[in-house]
């Protein structure tokens, strides 16, 4: 997605670690036009699949999740990170995260997660796959089956997406970066049409 990638070289820099940062647009400062576009990307790309709910995990995918939503008029649901004290009916997994170097006890509500469910899962980045295989840990205890996956920006050289393409999944990441070696951001020439 042309308008992605000419925003992640514009504005992201490339931190020792592998890491990404793009807080000026994404993980901070939220640009809502460009969400709306990402949204729009993810709602053709996942034009032909058949959904009636997406689920993204606090805090980064909230945006985007919710254009598509509204785009869709379809049901938003977020993976808790904290497990509320007041909720009971939960389900619960584990996802490291290598960004924290912290594993979490993430959760959702059987209420929100059912049998009847189709999900697409969206996220902010695949890196390792690990938030990825909290959400598939969630939907097979719930019964619920996911439809497909979308990220704004996969890290190709993590090996998250090789995984989860492996595994079956519908995965579609608006933007792939291949390196970001030397400080310098690579981004992998996708065959998306410039919109
Ligand atoms: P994974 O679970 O696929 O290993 O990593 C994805 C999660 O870690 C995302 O939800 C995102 O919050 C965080 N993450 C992974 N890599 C990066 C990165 O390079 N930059 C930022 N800002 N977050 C990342």
């Amino acid at each position: 997605m042309k308008l992605l990638d000419d925003r992640i070289l514009q504005d992201g820099r490339s931190l020792p670690g592998g890491i990404l940062k793009v807080d000026s647009f994404l993980n901070h400062q939220l640009d809502p036009n460009l969400m709306y576009e990402v949204a729009r990307e993810f709602s053709r790309r996942f034009d032909n699949v058949s959904y009636n709910k997406i689920v993204t995990i606090e805090a980064s995918g909230i945006a985007p999740a919710i254009m598509l939503g509204y785009i869709r008029q379809l049901p938003v649901v977020f993976i808790k990170k904290k497990q509320p004290s007041t909720m009971d009916g939960m389900l619960i997994s584990e996802v490291h995260s290598f960004t924290k170097d912290r594993t979490y006890t993430v959760c959702i509500s059987r209420n929100f997660l059912t049998p009847s469910d189709r999900v697409i899962f969206i996220d902010d980045f695949l890196a390792y796959g690990n938030a990825a295989m909290g959400m598939i840990d969630l939907a097979r205890q719930s019964g619920a089956s996911i439809a497909g996956m979308g990220f704004i920006i996969e890290k190709g050289f993590q090996g998250g997406g090789d995984r989860l393409r492996q595994m079956g999944y519908n995965i579609q990441s608006l933007a792939i970066v291949d390196s970001l070696d030397g400080c310098r951001i690579t981004l992998r020439k996708q065959n998306t049409p410039v919109r």
